[in-house]
């Protein structure tokens, strides 16, 4: 028997399979618990059985029927299971995208004349709306190495108020010392937000490692077939109840039908994590071993930039990882995406189908170097991989059928 076993800690496959199924969502009338999957409640009027029902003004939480925004079962089972994945968490914000979490998250923890820090990895359109939406309503952004704590320290003003953590790096994997950002922030009263999605609640239980507030895109490795889109912000009571009553106020929610599908994709989440990690470790080592590549940024691989951090704090991953080629130019590096077979080219991730986009992130770097100052300068076109469910042999095939366009693009034998 082994730890998985234990009724009073089970295991991430038997929490999947239980997560979200409470008998009065999952019944029939008069029989609770009749069915497996809560089935899709679309509704916009909840209708009561008399004034005196009305009047009781049901409490402000999911489970008590009030109107369409505040949810019906369907979405309430799927918050339910997210929170009982999520250690510390004592509820589950749903949003229509991951982007959509992330502002709602913000826009909770923020007010104008704040200082918010965020780390120089995170993903792109984070930083888009530190520029654009945060920035026109009177908070300032400022960005800092992801890997050197002293980095935030050093970005710190008494009007800092939130920091949003992104770890690894979704294009880039450099992994963050969550704990002792998380001490940081609080040290200086400041709210501590992190993204993440990369290795969702199975992988990282950032409430459980100090964080406020922890986001999902919901659209990556929940969902799972490339086909919904979805964001959660989860929380202790505190934060939970004003992320909450911010994303009423903005008037989010989320559609019965795409909660569904959420919950029909999480189901099946460990498994697919489980596959797509070990097809993600086995390309990575064989990408190790490839003299085309001059570096592997992986933090699952043993040896690889932020091994030790993901090695202390997290118990999983997931197939997203990038390479980085030994010189040439952009154009041989698409040469090399051109070649593939088995990965679609596309944004994205966290899908049942691989993926490959270019890394440039040069551009849109503050605080940070790209190629870090330690590397050749010659080492800077990457490509981000998003290992799907097939086949290893099939999918290291193809990317060696890739190398070989690409040192036939640049020339070499
Ligand atoms: C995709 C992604 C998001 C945004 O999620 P959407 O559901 O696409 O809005 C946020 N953070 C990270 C790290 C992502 O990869």
């Amino acid at each position: 028997m082994n730890g998985n076993d234990d009724s009073n800690n089970p295991g991430p496959g038997t929490r999947l399979t239980a997560a979200g199924r409470r008998a009065e969502w999952t019944g029939t009338p008069g029989r609770p618990g009749a069915v497996v999957s809560p089935p899709v409640w679309r509704a916009s009027t909840h209708l009561y059985p008399d004034m005196a029902a009305l009047r009781a003004h049901p409490a402000n939480e999911d489970g008590n029927f009030y109107y369409g925004r505040r949810g019906s079962p369907t979405q309430w089972a799927l918050s339910d299971a997210l929170t009982s994945l999520e250690p510390g968490a004592a509820g589950t914000v749903l949003y229509p995208s991951g982007v959509a979490a992330i502002a709602g998250a913000l826009l909770t923890v923020l007010r104008p004349g704040d200082v918010l820090l965020m780390t120089d990895n995170a993903y792109e359109p984070s930083r888009g709306m530190a520029r654009g939406l945060l920035h026109d309503f009177g908070v300032e952004t400022r960005w800092f190495d992801a890997t050197d704590p002293q980095s935030m320290i050093a970005a710190l003003c008494p009007r800092s108020r939130a920091v949003l953590i992104e770890t690894p790096g979704s294009l880039t994997f450099e992994m963050t010392d969550v704990p002792q950002l998380a001490q940081i922030a609080r040290t200086h009263g400041m709210i501590s937000v992190i993204d993440n999605t990369w290795a969702g609640p199975l992988g990282f239980a950032p409430l459980a490692h100090g964080i406020d507030i922890t986001i999902m895109s919901l659209t990556k490795h929940v969902g799972g077939h490339s086909d919904a889109m979805m964001g959660s912000a989860s929380a202790g009571a505190e934060w939970y109840w004003r992320l909450r009553m911010r994303a009423q106020g903005l008037g989010t929610v989320v559609s019965p039908d795409d909660a569904a599908l959420m919950l029909r994709g999480l189901r099946t989440m460990d498994l697919r994590l489980q596959r797509s990690t070990a097809t993600a470790l086995a390309l990575a080592q064989w990408f190790a071993g490839r003299p085309e590549i001059a570096h592997v940024l992986c933090p699952m691989l043993p040896g690889a930039p932020g091994h030790d951090l993901w090695a202390r704090d997290f118990t999983g991953g997931c197939g997203l990882f990038s390479v980085v080629f030994r010189g040439g130019s952009s154009a041989s590096r698409d040469a090399a995406i051109d070649a593939l077979h088995h990965f679609g080219i596309g944004f994205s991730w966290g899908g049942f189908e691989s993926l490959a986009t270019p890394v440039d992130p040069a551009p849109i770097r503050s605080a940070t170097a790209w190629p870090p100052a330690h590397w050749s300068p010659d080492d800077r076109f990457g490509v981000r991989l998003a290992v799907g469910l097939e086949d290893a042999a099939d999918l290291i095939a193809d990317w060696d059928r890739a190398l070989a366009a690409w040192r036939a693009a640049e020339g070499r034998a």
